[in-house]
């Protein structure tokens, strides 16, 4: 995963903060590409893969150590995680919480590539809505999302987003 690269829809995101100081990225996503794109407020609801813990007690998060062996907790010797949520474990109630008031207090929601119905993911967008914000659906295909959104546009995030951002701030 670290020979991944950011792709153009990532930049964009993060070169929207130069135009919008507030944008929040609420992501699925484990990766952290959004930001070594260059984002800071990125809420990542699954966790992220670039730090591992302790899979016994709360001992800290600390970075991947160098080495190809499964790593171990210094502190009780069990085995170390990444710190992703597993199927079967529960969201971080403060990151659905900080995700559900930026959902609330914002003025445009980009939805983008997401397939509208995992949970809880799938609210935010009706939540911004219910909030009078306007909703962009950006996908390849319509999702139960869409026919709530004020506008659908069609294609992959590495079109789209680049595209928006030259078109909103031409100049
Ligand atoms: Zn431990």
């Amino acid at each position: 995963m670290l020979d991944v690269q950011p792709n153009a829809g990532h930049v964009a995101l993060a070169q929207l903060e130069q135009h919008i100081p507030s944008v929040t990225i609420i992501t699925q996503n484990i990766d952290g590409l959004h930001q070594r794109a260059g984002s800071t407020r990125v809420i990542e609801l699954h966790g992220t893969i670039n730090t591992v813990s302790c899979s016994a007690a709360e001992h800290g998060s600390l970075a991947w150590p160098d080495s190809p062996n499964l790593p171990f907790c210094s502190v009780c010797a069990a085995p170390l995680r990444p710190d992703v949520v597993w199927f079967g474990e529960r969201l971080d109630l403060a990151k659905i919480q900080a995700a559900e008031l930026a959902s609330q207090t914002c003025d445009v929601f980009l939805a983008i590539g997401t397939s509208g119905v995992v949970a809880p993911a799938a609210t935010f967008p009706m939540t911004a809505r219910a909030h009078r914000a306007r909703l962009i659906d950006l996908n390849l295909e319509d999702t139960p999302l869409s026919r709530h959104a004020r506008h659908r546009l069609r294609g992959t995030a590495a079109q789209l987003l680049p595209a928006l951002l030259a078109a909103t701030w031409a100049e």
